[in-house]
C-alpha cells in the first residue's frame, strides 16, 4: 500500500524497532494472545480535553483531517484479507514499519491459509522473528489458518463474532479487518486513536472500549469508516504522545487540547570567532 505524506513537508520516523528485545526463552511467551488493551499506558496518562466537541466541532475536526490526510490507506502491506488479517495479528504492540519488513518474504512462502500451515510454527517464527512477541505471534497465525480452512473454507469471514473467535484475533484487529476488507464502518481504537480522542474531546473516555463506543456514537456515519485512517495517521505523525506538533496540525481550531504546543525556537547559528 502506498504511504500518505504528513500535513507538513517533514516527516518524522517512527522509532527503531531494532532496540525491541527479541524473546530468547521458549519456556512462556508473553500475554499477547488478543490485541486488547494496546491503550493500556495511555489509559493513566493521556490528557483529556475539558469537555466533549459538539457535533459541528466534531465534523469541522474530521474535515481537517480529511484534508490532511487524503486518500489515507492501511500502512500495512497486503494483498488480500487473508493477509490483512495476518499483518494485522502482527502489529499488535508492534509497528507497521516492523511488520511490513517481515511480511513481504513470509507472504511469498505462505500467500494462503493452507500454505500457513503447511509452512508450520517454525517455519513462521523465522519469517517474524524480529517483532515482538513473535513466539506466540507465530503460534497464533498457523492456529488461525488452520481455522480458516476447518471453519470458513480457507476464506476470512466477515462478521466480528466469526473473526474474535480465530486464535489471536482480538476486538481491534476484528475491527481493523471488518473496515479495511470489508468496507464496514468500524473504529478500531489502538494507541494513536485512543489518545487522540482523549486529548481532542473528540470522544473521551478511560478505557479503549469507551472510546469506541464513544466514537461510533458521535462521529457522522459517512465519515466512520475513513476516520480510522485519518485518526491513526495524525495521532502516529502529527498528535504524538510525548508532545504534540500543534504548531503545525491541521485541526488545531476545532481541538480543544488544553495546551496547544507552538513551534520549536531554532538556535541561531554560533558565530565563529
Ligand atoms: S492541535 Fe495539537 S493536540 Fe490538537 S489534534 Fe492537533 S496536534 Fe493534537
Amino acid at each position: 500500500m502506498v504511504k500518505q505524506p504528513p500535513p507538513s513537508s517533514r516527516r518524522t520516523t517512527q522509532p527503531a524497532t531494532s532496540k525491541r528485545k527479541v524473546a530468547t526463552s521458549p519456556k512462556k511467551p508473553k500475554a499477547a494472545a488478543k490485541d486488547k488493551a494496546a491503550p493500556v499506558e495511555d489509559a493513566k496518562t493521556v490528557t483529556q480535553a475539558p469537555r466533549d466537541m459538539t457535533k459541528e466541532e466534531i465534523r469541522l475536526f474530521l474535515t481537517d483531517l480529511s484534508h490532511a490526510w487524503p486518500n489515507a490507506v492501511t500502512e500495512l502491506h497486503y494483498t488480500t484479507p487473508f493477509t490483512l488479517l495476518v499483518a494485522v495479528v502482527l502489529s499488535a504492540q508492534a509497528t507497521d514499519a516492523s511488520v511490513n519488513r517481515v511480511t513481504p518474504g513470509l507472504f511469498a512462502d505462505a500467500p494462503t491459509p493452507a500454505a500457513m500451515v503447511q509452512l508450520g510454527e517454525e517455519g513462521v517464527g523465522e519469517h517474524i522473528r524480529t517483532i515482538g512477541l513473535w513466539r506466540n505471534k507465530a503460534k497464533n497465525v498457523v492456529e488461525l489458518s488452520r481455522q480458516l480452512l476447518e471453519r470458513h473454507d480457507g476464506q476470512v469471514p466477515g462478521t466480528r463474532d466469526q473473526l474474535e473467535a480465530l486464535a489471536g484475533v482480538g476486538r481491534k484487529t476484528a475491527n481493523v479487518v471488518l473496515n479495511v476488507a470489508f468496507n464496514q464502518p468500524t473504529v478500531p481504537v489502538d494507541t494513536h486513536v485512543f489518545r487522540l480522542a482523549n486529548r481532542t474531546g473528540l470522544g473521551r473516555g478511560k478505557t479503549v472500549e469507551a472510546v469506541e463506543t464513544a466514537l461510533e456514537k458521535r462521529i457522522p456515519p459517512e465519515m466512520i469508516r475513513d476516520s480510522h485512517h485519518w485518526m491513526i495517521l495524525q495521532g502516529r505523525y502529527v498528535c504524538k504522545a510525548r508532545k504534540p506538533e500543534c504548531w503545525r496540525c491541521a485541526a488545531s481550531v476545532p481541538c480543544l487540547f488544553p495546551a496547544k504546543t507552538d513551534r520549536p525556537v531554532s538556535k541561531p547559528p554560533r558565530q565563529s570567532t
